[in-house]
C-alpha cells in the first residue's frame, strides 16, 4: 500500500500555483503577494514630533534645568495636521503636537512634562520655561526614517499579515497582485444523508462532513463550494462529479470504501482518472486521488474524522501550492507521550492528541507532552475537535509505551518549515 509520503508526493505532483489576480488589500490577508510592493514616498513625509510640547533651537536650552530655565517667547501653536506658521529665531519656540511638522529653524522638540508656560500659559503670545537642556535632533522623527522612496517594503511570495496592510494602507497601495484563492467543489456522498436543518428519520444522519470540509477550506484559504449530496448510484454521483472543471479542486466524502454503494471510484474512472485509491494509514485508507477535466479530485473516506484527516494531510497542502505558499505543511514537534499507546504495525497512524507544554522543563527530554485527546473511533469527532495535533506513529511499529518520544503534527500552527 502506498505510503502517506508517497501519497502527498503524488497529490502535489498534479497541483501547480495559481495565477495572481489584482485583490483589495484588505482581502489579501493572509494571501502571498505575487509582485514586490515599492514605495513612492517617504515615511515618515517630513520631519515632525514624537512628543507633545516645544520646538526650540538646542542651543538656546543651554544650561537649562529645574532651578535656572531658560525662559523662551512661544511664537506658534502647531497642531497635527497643521502646517508651520512661522520658523524660529533665537529665544523663540513654538508649541507643537505629536506628528506635527517641525518648524524650520527649530532643531529639538522639548517634552511638555519638563516646561511650564508661563504667560498665556504657553500660548503664542506668551512665553515658556525650559527646564531641561535639549540636544539636536531630541524627539524628532525624521522625514524617510521607516521608508525611503524606492524602497521594496515588501517582496513577492511573502505572506500578507496585518502590519504589511497597514504598511500598504500608509503608501496608498488600495490593491496588489496576489496568488488566487482556489474555489474548492464539496460533495458528500450517502443515501442516509439528511440536510443539518433537517430531523434525520430512521437509518438518517445529518450530513455534517460538508460543514466539517468547507471550514477546512476556508481555514486553509479556499473558497468552499457546498454542491450537495450524491445518493449513492452512479448517475447521481456523476452527475455532481462531472462538474469538478467548474472548480479549482473537488472534494467528496464518502462511498469510496468495500461497500456494495460505494461508486465513487467507479464514476472517477468513468469520467476522470484515478491516482491512487487506497494509502497505508489510519484513520481513512481509503483516500482516493485523480483528475477529472483537469480538476484535482480528493475522494476522501465518509467517517468524519477520515474525512478531516485525509483534508489535513493531502488536500490542505494541496490549497497551500495554489495559493503560493512555499511552506505546505504544519509544524511538528517532538513530545513525551503520557500514556500507553498500541497499534497495528501495518500502517502508519494519525492519532488525535492534545500537545501541551511539560510541566517539568528543562528536566523533559522535550519540551511538550502529549496524551489522547479521547476515543479514537474515526467515526467519533469529538477527539478530533478537542485535538490540537495528530500524532504521527510510523508504519512498522506497534508499541509505544508511556515516555516514548512521539512526532506531532501540530494542528494549532499554521506555518510549517519549507
Ligand atoms: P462511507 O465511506 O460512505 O461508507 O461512510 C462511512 C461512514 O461515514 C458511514 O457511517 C457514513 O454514514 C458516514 N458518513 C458518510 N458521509 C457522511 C457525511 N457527509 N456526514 C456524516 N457522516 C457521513
Ligand atoms: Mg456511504
Amino acid at each position: 500500500m502506498l505510503t502517506v509520503e508517497k501519497a502527498q508526493a503524488k497529490v502535489l505532483a498534479r497541483i501547480a500555483r495559481l495565477e495572481a489576480e489584482p485583490v483589495a488589500v484588505l482581502d489579501a490577508l493572509g494571501c502571498v503577494l505575487a509582485a514586490d510592493i515599492v514605495s513612492d514616498i517617504d515615511v515618515a513625509p517630513f520631519d515632525n514630533s514624537a512628543m507633545d510640547g516645544y520646538a526650540v533651537r538646542a542651543a538656546d536650552t543651554a544650561g537649562a534645568d529645574e532651578t535656572h530655565p531658560v525662559v523662551l517667547a512661544v511664537v506658534d501653536h502647531i497642531a497635527a495636521g497643521d502646517m508651520p506658521r512661522v520658523s524660529l529665531r533665537e529665544g523663540e519656540a513654538s508649541r507643537i503636537m505629536t506628528g506635527a511638522p517641525v518648524p524650520s529653524g527649530a532643531d529639538a522638540i522639548v517634552m511638555v512634562e519638563v516646561t511650564e508656560g508661563l504667560e498665556h500659559g504657553g500660548s503664542t503670545g506668551g512665553t515658556v520655561a525650559i527646564k531641561r537642556v535639549a540636544h539636536a535632533g531630541d524627539n524628532i522623527r525624521l522625514r524617510g526614517e521607516d521608508v525611503r522612496v524606492g524602497d521594496v517594503v515588501l517582496t513577492a511570495g511573502e505572506v500578507v499579515n496585518a502590519a504589511s496592510v497597514g504598511l500598504m494602507a500608509a503608501l496608498g497601495v488600495a490593491a496588489v497582485a496576489a496568488y488566487r484563492r482556489p474555489r474548492v467543489a464539496i460533495v458528500s456522498t450517502g443515501d442516509e444523508l439528511v440536510g443539518i436543518a433537517e430531523v434525520p428519520g430512521p437509518g438518517k444522519i445529518r450530513n455534517s462532513n460538508s460543514y466539517s470540509l468547507a471550514a477546512q477550506v476556508a481555514s486553509a484559504g479556499g473558497i468552499p463550494h457546498l454542491l450537495g449530496i450524491a445518493r449513492d448510484n452512479e448517475a447521481d454521483t456523476r452527475a455532481l462529479l462531472s462538474r469538478a472543471p467548474e472548480f479549482d479542486l473537488m472534494v467528496t466524502t464518502g462511498g469510496v470504501s468495500m461497500g456494495d454503494f460505494d461508486v465513487v471510484r467507479d464514476v472517477l474512472e468513468q469520467i476522470g482518472e484515478m491516482d491512487f485509491w487506497k494509502v497505508a494509514m489510519r484513520p481513512g485508507a481509503p483516500q482516493t486521488y485523480g483528475t477529472i477535466g483537469g480538476t484535482p479530485f480528493f475522494g476522501l473516506p465518509g467517517n468524519p474524522t477520515s474525512t478531516m484527516v485525509g483534508f489535513e494531510l493531502f488536500v490542505r497542502p494541496a490549497i497551500r501550492r495554489m495559493r503560493g505558499f512555499e511552506h505546505l505543511y504544519r509544524p511538528r514537534s517532538q513530545a513525551v507521550l503520557a500514556e500507553d499507546v498500541k497499534k497495528k504495525p501495518d500502517r502508519g497512524y494519525f492519532l488525535r492528541g492534545r500537545i501541551e507544554a511539560a510541566a517539568e522543563w528543562p528536566g523533559c527530554a522535550v519540551p511538550y507532552t502529549v496524551r489522547l485527546a479521547g476515543a479514537q473511533s474515526s467515526a467519533m469527532l469529538t477527539a478530533m475537535h478537542r485535538a490540537n495535533c495528530l500524532i504521527s506513529l510510523p508504519e512498522g511499529e506497534s508499541s509505544f509505551p508511556a515516555g516514548s518520544l512521539v512526532e506531532c503534527i501540530r494542528l494549532d500552527m499554521e506555518e510549517g518549515t519549507p
